[in-house]
C-alpha cells in the first residue's frame, strides 16, 4: 500500500481498468505497451477492485518511478 501520485499531465481518463473478474492484464493500461516479463509493472486497484497496471515506460514518466535495475549510487553515507 502506498499513497503514490501521477505527475502532472497524467489522464486517468486514459487509463484502461480491468474488471474484477477479468485476468491480469498483461499490457500497460496507459500506453498499451506489453508488460515486460521481467519487470515488475506497477499495479493499482480502484475501490471497485477494477484494476490497472503500467509499463516501466510509464512508471518512470508518469509516476516518476526509476526503474528497479537501477544501481543505486550514493548508498554509502557520510560519517557523522
Ligand atoms: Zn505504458
Amino acid at each position: 500500500m502506498s499513497d503514490l501520485q501521477p505527475l502532472p499531465g497524467f489522464d486517468w481518463t486514459k487509463v484502461k481498468w480491468g474488471a474484477p473478474t477479468a485476468a491480469v492484464t498483461e499490457v500497460c493500461s496507459y500506453c498499451g505497451e506489453r508488460l515486460s516479463e521481467e519487470g515488475v509493472p506497477l499495479r493499482c486497484w480502484n475501490q471497485a477492485g477494477w484494476a490497472c497496471a503500467f509499463c516501466e515506460t510509464c512508471m518512470q514518466k508518469w509516476w516518476g518511478l526509476e526503474s528497479y535495475a537501477e544501481p543505486d549510487e550514493d548508498a554509502e553515507g557520510r560519517e557523522p
